[in-house]
């Protein structure tokens, strides 16, 4: 008889999303007229860049002539795109990176989630807390999360980020083979400064440790101090993979695109200690179970890089960030307590004491009808913090504000 992988029956019943769907949809039902904006989901808001619409276009005109018909194309990704990539993100920072170490993908959650893949189940596992579910969720799949109880994974050590520690984890005692790194962070909004980084770096490369780190907010950062990428960090190229993703850098979340980095010298053992690279297995495994973003939207990326893209980009991520920049004041004025959103798209903030995010989120709900995240559904430590994005429109942000500090 077919048996399950039992593991799925592990996860948690309810996604967060579809938790707060259903209570919006059920206030909406109560109160049709209700003018609700949300400021809960991290989906974008503004149209995709003209130089993308028109790479668009012509890439579409490409696929309808013989001559210039494109179809299977390289797993890895063109190497038109991947060669923009080397010189757009990282050569400008003094990163050396080869162009056989890029990997485009249709969007950094297929390979956050895939990489386990190649890595063995045994691995112990670390996260930040609050964390993006899917770090978790793919653990949990794969077999290495252990049970759970009292909001914890028991194979899952959680190294929690709250206003006490400055959003800065502490390095575990014990350590993890595998540990997941989100600066920007989402859903804290908070960054990690260089000395930091390299504080994990450091403690990776001793231990023979992995670290998978999300850098899909890397173009909302500002500050000097903070790495756009782990490669900025000394080492890092020996311990670690990185992951971004063009949806909130240029508006992709429909239209799927982003890519992995996998240095040649990040190794892992066999059973028997034997050291072997990375690079090559993932490339190996992509080509089986991956047949590559689409040329057209891949010719869409590329366009990011020209200088009409780069500025028009720019453009966008300095809209959502001026949202940004309305929120947090706002916010603070009403007396919380504000972090995040200087160089990440996302606010956190303390709810008014006593009160737990649920009840704290049904009040900007039922009184203020904006929509928000709770912050103890991206972890146990989230408890008592609320997320809003900074991707909805500047109008509802202006409006959502208005009816917070009136309130
Ligand atoms: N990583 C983080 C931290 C995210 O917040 C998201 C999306 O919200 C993703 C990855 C997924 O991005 P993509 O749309 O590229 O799959």
């Amino acid at each position: 008889m077919i048996t399950l992988n039992s593991n799925f029956l592990k996860l948690q019943k309810n996604y967060l999303f579809v938790d707060i769907a259903q209570r919006v949809a059920k206030y909406k039902s109560e109160n049709p007229d209700a003018p609700v904006i949300r400021l809960g989901i991290g989906d974008v808001t503004r149209p995709l860049a003209p130089a993308v619409i028109e790479a668009l276009h012509k890439a579409v005109d490409e696929q309808a002539k013989s001559e210039t018909f494109r179809g299977y194309g390289p797993e890895q990704g063109y190497d038109f795109l991947r060669q923009a990539i080397v010189d757009n993100v990282f050569q400008p920072r003094g990163v050396e990176i080869g162009i056989d170490e890029i990997f485009i993908n249709d969007g950094a959650k297929s390979d956050t989630g895939n990489f386990g893949d190649i890595l063995g189940r045994d691995n112990t596992v670390l996260i930040t807390d609050p964390v993006y579910p899917v770090y978790i969720d793919s653990n949990v799949m794969a077999g290495r999360a252990g049970d759970f109880a009292d909001g914890r994974w028991s194979n899952i050590a959680y190294a929690p980020c709250t206003a006490e520690n400055n959003f800065t984890p502490a390095l575990p005692t014990k350590a993890p083979d595998m540990i997941y790194l989100c600066y920007p962070n989402n859903p804290t909004g908070t960054v990690l400064r260089r000395q930091e980084l390299q504080k994990w770096v450091d403690y990776a490369l001793a231990n023979d440790a992995l670290i998978l780190y999300d850098a899909a907010y890397a173009a909302y950062i500002r500050h000097d101090d903070v790495p756009r990428s782990i490669y900025e960090i000394p080492g890092a190229k020996k311990c670690a993979v990185e992951f971004h993703s063009y949806s909130k850098t240029a508006g992709f979340t429909g239209l799927r695109c982003g890519f992995t980095v996998v240095p040649k010298d990040v190794v892992a053992r066999t059973a028997t200690g034997e050291k072997v690279q990375l690079n090559p297995l993932w490339n190996r495994r992509q080509c089986t179970k991956f047949n590559g973003t689409p040329y057209v939207v891949q010719r869409a990326a590329a366009a990011i890089y020209t200088p009409e893209g780069k500025r028009q980009v720019q453009e966008t991520i300095d809209y959502y960030m001026e949202n940004a920049r309305i929120m947090r004041e706002a916010l603070t004025e009403k007396g919380l307590k504000v972090f995040g959103g200087e160089d990440a798209p996302y606010i956190w903030f303390r709810v008014p004491e006593g009160m737990t995010s649920w009840e704290y989120w049904e009040e900007l709900l039922h009184k203020y009808n904006i929509v928000s995240t709770p912050g103890v559904g991206f972890g146990p430590s989230g408890e008592g913090y609320i997320r809003l994005t900074a991707f909805g429109t500047r109008e509802d942000c202006v409006e959502a504000m208005r009816r917070l500090r009136e309130g």
